[in-house]
């Protein structure tokens, strides 16, 4: 039951996705010819609590490691992001399953995730705001948990609304993983770059022309 529900979901994402990249074409044009009035991004970053209550990181932890991500998607995509709720960093209350505590990231282990118990519990714990048209300028929410398998960070891009990060994903040389998830979650592929932000591994935090276009027009980045 559970599976056929989150393909439910992930089915819906994907037509929302479609119309809505419709719906944003002139923004993906204007932002091709060089269009950079500043953009919104909803976010919400939910650190969650173990088995025994306690937080995976610190609130102040989080909100150190993401200056730079937020600063990256600034300067290359123009996107301010904003808390979809009050403070942009909070702590979940209670504890996550095991499921979602260790979620895995392997090749397409997000989406066996997101099948699962774990995918569930991130669903029905996400951030969410009312009914936007096509999803227009719906939020995103970060799961800040134990540890994403196999990687430090992931994401479902269009398919859904939510990113899963770890502490190795918000700390030391790796700062602008939450910045490479989100471009992931605006619909943003792989690129092969040196210095391209979508590069799977390295430091890399630049966007091209095309990059920024197709993030703009994404249905989260908004100008209201
Ligand atoms: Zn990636």
């Amino acid at each position: 039951m559970i599976p056929l529900a989150a393909g439910a979901t992930q089915s819906l994402s994907l037509v929302r996705e479609v119309l809505s990249r419709i719906v944003g074409a002139p923004d993906f044009v204007a932002t091709l010819a060089g269009a950079r009035r500043e953009k919104k991004l909803r976010l919400r970053i939910v650190v969650v609590r173990d088995g025994d209550g306690r937080p995976v990181a610190s609130v102040k932890e989080v909100e150190a490691a993401l200056g730079e991500s937020l600063r990256v998607l600034e300067r290359e995509a123009q996107t301010r992001v904003v808390p979809a709720d009050g403070s942009l960093v909070a702590l979940m209350e209670g504890p996550a399953p095991p499921e979602a505590l260790d979620a895995p990231c392997s090749t397409n282990g997000l989406w066996r995730t997101d099948l699962g118990l774990g995918g569930r519990w991130f669903r029905a714990n996400r951030f969410r705001a009312g009914y936007r048209f096509l999803g227009r300028g719906a939020p995103l929410t970060v799961f800040v948990v134990h540890d994403v398998v196999g990687k430090c960070g992931c994401s479902l891009g269009p398919f859904g609304d939510y990113i899963t990060i770890d502490a190795d994903g918000l700390a030391g040389g790796t700062k602008r993983i939450l910045a490479h998830e989100i471009g992931h979650s605006c619909g943003l592929p792989h690129a092969k770059g040196q210095d391209n932000l979508m590069r799977p591994r390295g430091p890399g935090e630049r966007m091209t022309r095309l990059q920024r276009a197709v993030f703009r027009s994404s249905r989260h980045v908004t100008y209201l």
